[in-house]
């Protein structure tokens, strides 16, 4: 007998759904002879790649995780006290367990479909609830992608606000975090507004500004009352926004209270990793009257179809995608998990033990400074919360060597300055050992400072807060771990997940998050890592980062990639700011119009305008397609002032223009950049690629393509590719060695943006090398044309390319179904009672659905799918014959068991066929835990924190 000694069958296998069979039988249904043919009507051939993908072979999972584990082994994970925004902190490990690691959490998506998404709003308004509380404000959003970028989203608010219009300038405390700076110094370029910077204690302020910004600690840690600055602010109509520390907020008066119109800043040490930078969620907190000009998602409470209280998504209206060009924002992905994370943390810890923590990290910090002072060196924050700054003279250089031998960061200054910034997990050994460095130093012996049991606050009584925090019995009910895990479990039940069955929204890509793509993400070496870390500690991190870079680079056919956005709005809007300046470098400022076809994603022209550029809508012709003529026209009427092209590809439609290189050709004619939005990249990767199509820049959701799980509305990353001629301007870090002259200022707060969950899309490309890769695109195409055949005879397909084949995606038209009362919604709603989410409503084209499968889904899964909307189309035939257009199976969807199990019953159809409709749906039966959700008593009532409990009653 022989036996093969080969590895066996690799990753790639067990990422695409569908085996040698079920490709058979799928292919016979599509009518196509082989999956070679279909792919070759599928992507125009004159935009094929001509050879495959040049990347390391595929690694089993056991391969990937031993070498990782290796790669891992390179970062040192020294103790971090440079503070900056980043804290080492304790995830709990019911936390960690039962969210963090849980793909019933981290692979939901965004709560569009609120009915199946109560938990993780619960969730969400937990944190909104948590935010104003510290805080102090009336309402806050459900995250912003980090520190920095919302305090240039506060600024950018401020700036929407100004009663003056001529009032373009801001004022920036001295004494805010570089980051923050730096990402200031971007958003202000594109807003054409001028940053002041000075001393809040001594500026001018004058009619000129419409906004100031300082930092609470400040960016050396020390705690100023600025109750005269916010007086003085407001004396000259300048609106004030405060970056506070979070954890600070427990121990120190509330910005509220001395008259903060914004405040913002990380949630990081509320229990979430530094992860060398990310993913964390950033807070935004504002007054209610300026509800409607705030960024980004927002939950509120509002009434289900039984009266009951239901959470959904508030204020739409104001967002990117449906407000586009006029939205408050370009958000889009943010940061829900982390959001989620920290909203727990407090759950977890209440309000006494939120109490605690801050104040045994103010006592510690204390103790410290009285233990420095007694050992001759001199401390410069008079009142701080948990950061000292001491200047060490001449000693700098030998406590830094000092220090790194003992495996510990301090922050060090240009000048003689060192700042210390404890944290949650500090401890009294901790202390003794820096006391001991300090004194080693300074030629002095420690015994001499020995910390003290007990110290007096350093905060005068002036700005220490007063009265109760975390009020809301939520979180004060689950302190047994017990409690947390139930809590956390029945939130959990709420939420349909990928766990559940296929989430087929289009343009998401909903694919597998495999268990060891994510296992890496929690290992130590990767999440206890400072973003700014020095450079010979983080040795895994650059590998493991220029590992992904090359393959990205080879995928896309760009030259290089930055890793600062945050999300795929964030890519768009760095890519954006890059074109812009290579046009201003190049002596053609004048260029700023942003050709976007009709069909673009709401970000598109959201970041466009962000960007400070103006938007020309370009037509779509009736089979989709960009209208190339009109394009023509556009281009040649602004040729002169031709920034770029935001393009998708293939299109937003699923279909893979033939024209695509002419159109490209056109916009460099007209002296504009090509822009491709990357979003749809799972139906280009191995097969073509944006380099060749002829786009100089590009984002890739690694959310989507790369498999990175969506968590619920975020984390996300977006980095962005471009041509070599775009290279220099790339953006840079202040973190970072000077990049050349010609970088743009930093988009995000952390140098690699959400590093910490690079490696889940390292580890798709090293698992599925280029032939899976490749494979994967094919069987994302052959699993939407399969289900295209299974469903055209129920529902018209809106576009197709030249032989009827469609890409990675397609479009439903459900706008027949109207004359019968049927609403596209409430097919979404229907497709719950089914156990399904729904796809995509109403993107691009109203009215309609748009579903993408991806590789990851079997057969068998497809056909329940195919079968559930099939079952809902023979419902709204049933409707039609029956003429009833408001009590109905569908109009009454979703059903919950409350209603199914009421004693009472009066509607025209079974209870059977409402809560089972097909033999299978028993088997696997979820149940939506609310009904149907009013959206507008919701805007109308709004209430963005949890409700008081005898309202649920
Ligand atoms: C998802 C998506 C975006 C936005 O990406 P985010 O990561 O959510 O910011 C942009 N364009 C298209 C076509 C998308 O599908």
């Amino acid at each position: 007998m022989k036996i093969n000694t080969l590895p066996r069958g690799g990753f790639a296998e067990r990422h695409i759904g569908p085996g040698e069979m079920e490709t058979a039988a799928m292919l016979e249904a599509i009518g196509v002879s082989s999956l070679d043919r279909l792919i070759e009507e599928t992507i125009p051939a004159a935009i094929r790649l001509k050879k495959p993908l040049d990347l390391p072979p595929a690694q089993t999972e056991d391969e990937y995780l031993r070498r990782t584990a290796q790669i891992a082994s390179r970062n040192k994970v020294f103790k971090s006290y440079i503070g900056q925004g980043y804290y080492d902190t304790i995830v709990p490990g019911v936390i960690r367990r039962n969210i963090l690691e849980n793909p019933g959490w981290y692979t939901q998506y965004t709560p569009y479909q609120a009915e199946i998404a109560q938990g993780r709003l619960e969730a969400l308004l937990n944190f909104q609830t948590m935010v104003t509380d510290l805080t102090g404000m009336e309402i806050a959003n459900a995250s912003l992608l980090d520190e920095s970028t919302a305090a240039a989203e506060a600024m950018a608010m401020q700036f929407a606000l100004r009663t003056n219009k001529e009032a373009n300038a801001y004022f920036v405390s001295d004494d805010i975090f570089p980051q923050t700076l730096d990402v200031l110094k971007t958003r202000a370029a594109s807003l054409g507004v001028t940053l002041l910077q000075g001393d809040h204690r001594s500026a001018e302020l004058h009619g000129r500004m419409f906004g100031a910004v300082v930092q609470y600690p400040a960016g050396n840690g020390e705690v100023h009352d600025y109750s005269d600055f916010s007086a003085r602010c407001h004396e000259e109509g300048i609106k004030l926004s405060v970056i506070a520390d979070l954890m600070s907020l427990a121990v120190l008066r509330p910005p509220s209270e001395f008259g903060a119109d914004v405040v913002v800043g990380s949630t990081q040490r509320f229990g979430v990793p530094m992860n060398f930078g990310g993913p964390h969620a950033a807070y935004f907190a504002t007054r209610e009257a300026y509800k409607r000009a705030i960024p980004g998602r927002i939950i509120g409470v509002s009434v289900d179809a039984e009266g009951k209280p239901a959470m959904r998504m508030a204020l739409q209206t104001r967002e990117q995608h449906i407000r586009r060009e006029k939205a408050t924002s370009n958000i889009c992905t943010a940061q829900a998990l982390l959001a989620i994370m920290a909203g727990m943390y407090a759950v977890y810890h209440g309000p006494d033990g939120i109490k605690a923590i801050a104040l045994r990290i103010h006592g510690l910090a204390a103790a410290l400074s009285e233990a420095l002072e007694r050992l001759g060196y001199r401390q410069l924050n008079p009142s701080f919360f948990d950061t000292l700054c001491i200047d060490a003279g001449q000693l700098k250089e030998s406590i830094h060597k000092d220090a790194v031998d003992n495996e510990l960061n301090f922050r060090y200054f240009d000048n003689s300055l060192v700042s210390i910034s404890l944290d949650e997990t500090t401890t009294r050994e901790d202390l003794e050992l820096i006391i001991a460095i300090f004194a080693r130093v300074a030629g002095r012996r420690a015994e001499e400072a020995v910390p003290a049991a007990e110290v007096e606050a350093r905060i005068p009584a002036s700005l220490q807060r007063a009265g109760k925090l975390l009020e809301h019995p939520v979180f004060s009910r689950h302190h047994s771990e017990h409690e947390m895990l139930r809590y956390i479990k029945s939130l959990e039940n709420k939420d349909l997940s990928l766990t559940h069955s296929m989430i087929p929204l289009g343009s998401c890509t909903m694919k597998l998050n495999a268990t060891t793509e994510m296992l890496p993400v929690t290992w130590p070496e990767f999440c206890n890592i400072h973003p700014f870390a020095p450079t010979d500690q983080v040795g895994g991190y650059m590998q493991l980062i220029g590992e992904l870079d090359k393959a990205l680079c080879e995928i896309t056919g760009f030259a290089a990639f930055s890793f600062q956005p945050n999300s795929g709005a964030q890519g768009e809007y760095a890519g954006l700011m890059v074109i812009r300046e290579y046009h201003r470098d190049r002596g053609e400022a004048g260029r700023d119009v942003v050709l976007i076809p009709s069909s673009a994603h709401g970000t598109n022209p959201a970041s466009a305008t962000i960007a400070g550029l103006k938007v020309v809508v370009v037509r779509c012709d009736e089979n989709g397609n960009i209208d190339v003529p009109d394009l023509k026209e556009k281009a040649a009427a602004h040729s002169d002032s031709l920034a770029a092209l935001m393009v998708t590809y293939p299109s937003t439609h699923g279909v893979f223009e033939e024209r695509i290189i002419e159109i490209c050709s056109v916009i460099h004619e007209h002296g504009g950049q090509v822009y491709m939005d990357g979003a749809n990249m799972n139906a280009q990767v191995g097969l073509t690629s944006p380099g060749l199509i002829g786009a100089d820049v590009c984002h890739l959701n690694l959310h989507k393509t790369f498999c990175i799980p969506h968590g619920g509305g975020g984390p996300g990353m977006g980095p962005i590719g471009v041509a070599e001629h775009l290279v220099p301007y790339l953006p840079g870090h202040p973190a970072l060695p000077p990049a050349g002259e010609k970088a743009i200022h930093a988009v995000s707060a952390a140098p690699w943006g959400s590093a910490g969950i690079l490696v889940i899309s390292h580890a798709y490309i090293r698992m599925m090398g280029a032939g899976g890769l490749t494979d994967a695109t094919r069987y994302a195409i052959l699993n939407a044309n399969y289900l295209k055949a299974r469903l055209e005879k129920h529902y018209p397909i809106l576009y197709a390319g030249r032989n009827g084949r469609v890409g990675h995606e397609m479009i439903l038209d459900c706008r027949a179904f109207k004359a019968s009362g049927v609403e596209v919604s409430d097919i979404a709603k229907r497709l719950m009672d089914y156990g399904f989410h729904a796809p995509t409503v109403s993107f691009p084209v109203a009215g309609t659905l748009m579903v993408e499968p991806t590789e990851s889904e079997p057969q068998e899964e497809l056909d329940r799918f195919c079968e559930a909307m099939i079952g809902i189309r023979a419902e709204i035939d049933e409707i039609a014959a029956e003429g009833n257009k408001t009590v109905n199976l569908l109009k009454m969807a979703p059903h919950t068991a409350n209603v199914i199990a009421s004693d009472q019953w009066d509607r025209p159809y079974a209870r059977q066929k409402a809560a089972f409709p097909l033999d299978w749906v028993r088997d696997r039966k979820f149940w939506p835990s609310v009904s149907r959700i009013n959206e507008t008593y919701g805007d109308r009532n709004l209430m963005c924190t949890c409700p008081p409990p005898d309202s649920y009653s």
